[in-house]
Formats: C-alpha cells, sequence, structure tokens
C-alpha cells in the first residue's frame, strides 16, 4: 500500500495517540472531509467492504436540506423534502411516521404487548397465511437479518441450498448462507433476467437441496421472479426442499400468496414496500420451516439470530402474554402496527393492481424517452421499481445531481456488471396509492427535462 506522505504521516499520528488520549482535533479548514476520503480509499482495498460498485445515491456536493423550497416539495405534514424515490427506504406516511413519538413505555407492558400481537397477527394477514403451524417473526434489525435467520437456523452445515441468481441480493444471500456453512450452489442468469425453470428443474434433480432461495425482487436489476409455478415446480420434482423467498423488495408491493402458493419461508424489511421506517426484520416461516427449526441436529450458531430463542417470545407475544429475549423498539412496533392497518384496510389485491398500474405508467415513459430497462422482459419487470439503462453518453452522477436539483432522489446501480451504466427509480407505498402527492408524474417530469439538461435527445 502506498500513502501519500502527508496521509501517512496523519494516519501514524493517529494510531500512535491512544484512544483514551484526549486528541486535538485539527481546525476546521474545509479539506478535512477530503482528506478523510483520501483515507479510506487508500483503506479500501486492505479492508474491503462487500459493496465496492456502490455508486453514491446521491453527490455529495448536494445538501438537500438547503435546497430551495420550490424544489424540495411540500408533499404531507412533514417538512418540504426532496421526494425519496428510491428501492427503500420509501417515503412515508404522516400518521406512521407521527405514531414513531410515543411516550416511552415498558417493552413487556400490557399496552405494548398488545400492540406487538396485533402486529403480527396482522402480519398473517399480509403473508396471505391462516395456517396456525405457520410463525411470523418481527426481529430488530434490517432486511439483511432476515438471510441470516434463515442460513443459521434452517440450514445445518454442510447441508446443500440452491440460490437462485439474479444479482447483487441474491449473491448476498448466497455469501450469508456460506458463512453458516451451508453449502452453495449458484445458478446464475444473464444480467437483468432470472433462471429458468426447466434448467431448475434439472438443478434439482441432480442433487438433493435442504432449501432454494429465490430474491422475488432482485433490487439491483428491477427482475421479477414468478413463484407460483416455481414452488409448484419444487413441490413435484424435489418436495422435501425448502423454499424461501427474499421478499425485502416485494412484500406489500408484489402479490405472495404464502399458503396458496406453499412457500416456507419470506422474509422482509420494513423500510421498503411496507412503508415503515428502516430497523425491522420481518418475516414468516411455514409449519415445515418450524419442523426443520425443531429437528435441528445442531444448534443453530447464532444468538440474537437464534429461532429457538425468539420463537416462544413471539408466540408469547401474539398470545398477548408479556415475554423477554431482548428488547424490542416499541417505537418502531407502532409505526409498523399502524402501516400494516392502513395496508389491510383495503383489500391486498387492490394494493398490488395500483403498484401495478404506476409501474405500467413508468415503464411506458421510460420506453417513450427512448430508454431500455435492465429487466428486458415484460414478464420479469418488477412493480415497485424500475432499473434503466442510462443513454450513451449521460453520467449516472451528473443525472442523479441534476434530479436531485429537482427536488427527485433516485438510487443508482449496485449490480457490478453494470453498476454505472444505469438508475434505479423506486415505486412503491405512498408515493404511488396517495394521489395527493403527484410523485411519479413529478418524478417523470424530472427525469426527461434532466436528461436534457445531460444533453440527450432522443434518436
Ligand atoms: C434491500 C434489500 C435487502 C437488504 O435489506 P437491508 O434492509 O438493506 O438489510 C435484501 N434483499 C433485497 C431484495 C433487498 O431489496
Amino acid at each position: 500500500m502506498v500513502l501519500l506522505p502527508e496521509v501517512s504521516r496523519s494516519l501514524f499520528r493517529r494510531l500512535r495517540v491512544p484512544a483514551s488520549m484526549p486528541r486535538q482535533n485539527p481546525p476546521d479548514t474545509g479539506k478535512h472531509p477530503a482528506r478523510l476520503s483520501l483515507i479510506s480509499r487508500h483503506l479500501a482495498p486492505v479492508y474491503p467492504i462487500n459493496t465496492p460498485y456502490t455508486v453514491e445515491r446521491l453527490p455529495d456536493t448536494i445538501e438537500t436540506s438547503l435546497l430551495p423550497k420550490a424544489q424540495s416539495r411540500k408533499m404531507s405534514s412533514q417538512p418540504p423534502h426532496p421526494t425519496l424515490l428510491i428501492p427503500g427506504p420509501i417515503e412515508f406516511d404522516d400518521a406512521v411516521l407521527q405514531s414513531m413519538s410515543h411516550f416511552s413505555e415498558s417493552h413487556v407492558g400490557a399496552g405494548f404487548v398488545a400492540k406487538f400481537g396485533e402486529t403480527l397477527s396482522m402480519l398473517r394477514k399480509l403473508f396471505q397465511t391462516t395456517d396456525p403451524s405457520a410463525q411470523p417473526f418481527v426481529l430488530s434489525g434490517s432486511g439483511t437479518l432476515g438471510w441470516d435467520l434463515v442460513a443459521a437456523n434452517l440450514i445445518e452445515p454442510g447441508e446443500d441450498v440452491l440460490v437462485l441468481g439474479t444479482g447483487y441480493f441474491s449473491d448476498g444471500f448466497a455469501d450469508c448462507l456460506r458463512v453458516y456453512g451451508a453449502n452453495v450452489t449458484e445458478l446464475k442468469a444473464p444480467v437483468g433476467t432470472k433462471p429458468q425453470l426447466p434448467e431448475i428443474e434439472k438443478a434439482l434433480s441432480e442433487k438433493k437441496y435442504k432449501a432454494i432461495t429465490v430474491t422475488h425482487v432482485d433490487t439491483s436489476t428491477g427482475v421479477l421472479s414468478e413463484l407460483k409455478q416455481l414452488s409448484a415446480l419444487v413441490h413435484r420434482v424435489s418436495p422435501e426442499t425448502l423454499i424461501i423467498v427474499d421478499g425485502v423488495c416485494s412484500v406489500a408491493c408484489e402479490e405472495i400468496d404464502f399458503d396458496g402458493w406453499g412457500l416456507d419461508g419470506v422474509v422482509t424489511a420494513s423500510q421498503k414496500a411496507i412503508g415503515c421506517p428502516a430497523g425491522l426484520s420481518i418475516s414468516m416461516f411455514s409449519g415445515r420451516a418450524m419442523k426443520a427449526l425443531e429437528n435441528r441436529k445442531t444448534p443453530p450458531a447464532a444468538y440474537f439470530a437464534s429461532m429457538k430463542n425468539w420463537t416462544p417470545i413471539m408466540k408469547n407475544y401474539e398470545a398477548k402474554k408479556p415475554s423477554y429475549f431482548a428488547t424490542p423498539s416499541p417505537q418502531l412496533i407502532h409505526a409498523l402496527h399502524t402501516a400494516l392497518k392502513q395496508i389491510l384496510a383495503s383489500p391486498l389485491s387492490d394494493r398490488f393492481a395500483a403498484h401495478k398500474t404506476a409501474s405500467d405508467k413508468v415503464k411506458k415513459a421510460i420506453t417513450d424517452l427512448g430508454l431500455k430497462q435492465v429487466a428486458a422482459n415484460p414478464d420479469e419487470q418488477a412493480h415497485g421499481m424500475t432499473a434503466i439503462y442510462l443513454p450513451e453518453g449521460v453520467k449516472g452522477a451528473d443525472l442523479l445531481a441534476i434530479l436531485a436539483k429537482k427536488g427527485v432522489v433516485f438510487a443508482g446501480g449496485i449490480h457490478k456488471e453494470i453498476a454505472t451504466k444505469y438508475i434505479r427509480f423506486g415505486h412503491m407505498g405512498v408515493s404511488v396509492l396517495d394521489p395527493k402527492r403527484n410523485d411519479i408524474d413529478h418524478a417523470l417530469k424530472a427525469l426527461e427535462e434532466s436528461l436534457v439538461e445531460c444533453g440527450y435527445k432522443k434518436a
């Protein structure tokens, strides 16, 4: 590692000074952040982060809180702010946010226990399961914790798992499974597509897999996987294989019929289509999956992520009985309770249809602009997000910066093979469902104008 002399001096100074000693901060010359980023860039090859391809979602030259008021639209009773249209976190409803400013209460007090219990029962409705042997879990953590739950609890070291490879998020799931000792086979599809049923059937008939995992919407590409026929195939060809779905970017915007399709596990998170602030790992496991946990020969190699530790707690909460393993976040549970109440106030089919309508509109507008999607096949396109290839000569960082100035926040690319070549537009939750917001039309107009400002002319 070669360091610039100035950087290495400051690094060594920092390394020499014990943490307990008061350190003299350098005067704030404004140069500090640049130096820090220089240091972290130099450290990057030594301590590789596992997302080296992540494009900055917002260029750091843009301080969104300072945007002119006109661009930070007033969409609700929240302070004016740029519209967050990335594939999670999404824009949140006022009532959901307001339920977080709940007074502090005991996590084992009757009021909170009842709220948590109702939340778990409502999740059964969201996942469309009436099977009493299915078990919901709500744990403090992000969507990624769902991968740990599956890997640490349903799979034993050395057991085989078939991972359907659709992009960045299926790769992450595969990595997580390996960490706990699973023997992972990845069936990878070319960027922008998904593994097809005949090859999945072939793989399943060649080896006996404990589980198959599918990323319902791979948020890195906007590819939607079809679950109903896939599940039917697995039940026919390899009936003992557990069917596990990463539904982090699909639960509450794509249809999931947990019982009807015979799924064994769906893991998700609060901050995407469910529309609740980040911080909750939300999952549903079938009776079969719970049996696999019960029948393990070895204990789960996790403590916080051990479903053995959490199952009695979840059962007690749902029965409105106080119980403790580790402290939940009452404020987040209140927010989730409100979000689920709102979701379940209308038929789920209406919610899915509204996301499809908005998605069709976005995708048509993208095509009309002469742009292409990463997920090229209409049958494989997600309904809560769109991954859009940049036109020739337009840089993602430039386009995102101009969009941000117009009060619209899109995300950059994260699929390692194409990261700098596309952007992502999330259209989930209130941005789609609340007609007062006009978020989608506003974003499409901003996109069209921003492309022109980047010098793009439709061919
Ligand atoms: C966002 C996402 C994750 C990771 O969730 P975090 O909350 O960021 O940990 C996993 N899988 C998919 C499909 C996602 O979209």
